[in-house]
């Protein structure tokens, strides 16, 4: 599998990518460790990593891309640690303790960062696998009527496809993403919306589940663990929609699936990312099952579900907006039907 963003190898099969989760960010005897206080400037200079085992700690890291951004005017030298920058771990997990880094394992997303800096940091710190301008705004769709606004953060440099591993009771969901088309999120070791999904499978039992609003597809995947023969997952979002796809094949062993086919190119969403009517992005198979995924308005996906569904979880970004949902779940039970959720 090939990484859409840089054509390198940045994907990695879960079993993979979840079997060093345990030891990729922990310090070995010999490390040291560093904790620097984020209200100040950094009181450090660049040293080189653990001899033993080539990590350094993060705030090490983050010391160095800020000593970067510093030279090159991003910042003032009286800025804090913490003005340069969000680093995001690869692959994100629940944490103990404060990580301890290896190459590439952690894309930085910044405010003030500059193209000069973004270069030198992929190019001086090794630790670090790309840099994403940070507009401030979420990455995702803005507006859909009339027309469709949406907003994207900006690769600088680097590729920053970055994975998250989420635990549940059955096997590790991991799903990888671009972070400059995806919103932040992150494993905190107990995930509610996970748990939510499982009990309301478990308990209906669905031979057909919809995740209508499926982002990178982690809840649709954390279904899916449950045996289920259909399941469809959708998004507007094609960075979403995408990402799901690629996301059922790097967990196709757990959930047993032979294959993916894939039916658009990632240059497609580049182009026009966000859709309204339901387009078909990919079909998976395993021994009884068929798994699709769509990219499309989830009022219009009826259209091209099974004449029945079991069970639908609907996991709209921005439900603090009551209203939008009360209305979102009232015309998917008119236009769809079966057990719906929000988790
Ligand atoms: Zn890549
Ligand atoms: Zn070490």
């Amino acid at each position: 599998m090939k990484c859409q963003v840089c054509g390198s190898s940045c994907l990695k099969k879960a079993a993979e990518i979840t079997r060093q989760r345990e030891e990729r960010f922990s310090p070995c005897p010999s490390c040291r460790s560093t904790v620097l206080n984020k209200q100040s400037p950094p009181s450090y200079r660049s040293r080189a990593p653990c001899s033993a085992c080539e990590k350094r700690p993060l705030d090490e890291v983050v010391a160095d891309c800020w000593t970067i951004m510093a030279e090159e005017g991003d910042l003032a030298p009286t800025a804090p640690v913490m003005a340069a920058g969000i680093p995001l771990i690869h692959p994100g997990v629940a944490l103990t303790a404060p990580p301890h880094h290896g190459e590439a394992s952690l894309v930085f997303l910044s405010r003030p960062v500059t193209q000069n800096a973004a270069d030198r940091i992929v190019a001086n710190v090794p630790e670090v696998k790309g840099v994403v301008h940070d507009t401030g705004k979420v990455p995702g769709i803005a507006e859909t009527d009339p027309e469709p606004e949406y907003h994207v953060n900006t690769l600088l440099a680097g590729c920053d496809v970055r994975a998250n591993i989420f635990e549940t009771e059955e096997a590790p969901v991991t799903v990888f993403m671009q972070q400059s088309c995806a919103h932040i999120e992150y494993p905190r070791g107990f995930d509610p919306k996970l748990v939510a999904t499982a009990t309301e499978v478990i308990q209906h039992e669905p031979s057909v589940f919809v995740d209508a609003a499926c982002g990178v597809g982690t809840l649709g995947i954390v279904a899916a663990q449950y045996d289920i023969p259909r399941v469809i997952m959708n998004d507007a979002w094609g960075y979403a929609a995408y990402w799901t796809a690629v996301n059922l094949n790097i967990n196709r062993d757990t959930l047993g699936l032979e294959g993916v086919e894939m039916h658009i190119a990632y240059a497609e969403v580049q182009e026009s990312p966000v859709r309204k009517e339901p387009r078909k992005v990919a079909d998976a198979f395993g021994d009884g099952k068929h798994y699709e995924v769509w990219w499309g308005d989830l009022h219009q996906l009826a259209d091209v579900l099974p004449k029945s569904v079991d069970l639908t979880v609907i996991d709209l970004f921005g439900k603090e907006d009551r209203a939008l949902m009360a209305d979102t779940l009232h015309r998917w039970k008119r236009e769809t039907g079966g057990e719906v959720f929000i988790p």
